[in-house]
């Protein structure tokens, strides 16, 4: 795959994380080329979650190493305020700020964070907040927004700050069915335009139809890596295999 001969943005070594003395990430080795579109799937509670954490420096690791373009984020020196700019991240629930408006929102990490000129950010959000179909809400408060909508905007103020690769973490999770296809029209627009991202998801057909690479973990490790047409069709192990089962694929 094209992909593949693309630079390693990501690479994940050996990783170990235990929360409390108890073992949740173990020796998870990954890499994520530019471009590429990793999709992690996996049973509740197997670590995914906690591995996109990780990425960004949210949960300390307590083994192996992580790189940012070959720059180690287990380095002590690492300045974790300019890693999380190029590596952006939409949770579950939003976490928009509920007394700023959608503009407000955006404009933030941008001005404050990177200090850019605000007239240029505002042209960028104008231009992201058009491409989700929401140009119109940019001066509603969160409170304002449909789930999905308030979703769109999470994914326009992460990709304002101009990232090197984006890290979604069940966006569609708590959403109502009917809006979960906005979000996840977004997010397949994204990889058509090339961007590298990492996504957990549960949503099977969408996991399908969006990754380069299907990363499937059980108890903290991982156990299959496939593209998303061989492991569909033909899980390799046994674990997959009764995972995808539950999904009635
Ligand atoms: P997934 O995303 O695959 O559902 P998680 O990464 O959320 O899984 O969780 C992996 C394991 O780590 C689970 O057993 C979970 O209970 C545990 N865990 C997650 N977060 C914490 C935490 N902050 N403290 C202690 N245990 C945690």
């Amino acid at each position: 795959m094209d992909k593949m001969n693309n630079e390693v943005l990501l690479e994940i070594k050996g990783l170990y994380k235990e929360y409390e003395n108890k073992k949740v990430l173990n020796n998870v080795s990954l890499d994520i080329h530019k471009g590429e579109v990793v999709v992690v799937l996996g049973p509740s509670g197997c670590g995914k979650s906690t591995l996109l954490r990780c990425l960004n420096g949210l949960e300390p690791i307590q083994g192996g190493d992580i790189k940012l373009s070959g720059m180690s984020l287990t380095d002590k020196n690492v300045k974790w305020q300019e890693v999380r700019q190029k590596i952006g991240m939409v949770f579950q629930n939003y976490e928009l700020f509920p007394h700023m408006t959608v503009i407000e929102n955006i404009l933030l990490g941008p001005t404050k964070v990177q200090n850019r000129d605000k007239n240029e950010v505002l042209e960028q959000a104008k231009q992201l907040l058009s491409r989700v179909g929401l140009l119109d809400r940019m001066d509603a408060y969160p409170r304002q927004l449909s789930g999905g909508q308030k979703q769109r905007i999470a994914i326009v103020r992460a990709l304002c700050m101009n990232p090197e690769v984006m890290l979604f973490d069940e966006v569609t999770a708590s959403l109502d069915p009917e809006m979960v296809r906005e979000v996840l029209d977004v997010i397949l627009e994204l990889a058509k335009q090339g961007m590298t991202m990492a996504i957990v998801t549960h949503e099977m057909n969408f996991a399908r139809a969006v990754a380069d690479k299907i990363v499937f973990i059980d108890s903290g490790s991982i156990c299959e890596v496939a593209e998303p047409e061989e492991f569909f069709e033909n899980p390799k192990t046994e674990r997959a295999q009764h995972f995808l089962n539950i999904f009635e694929y």
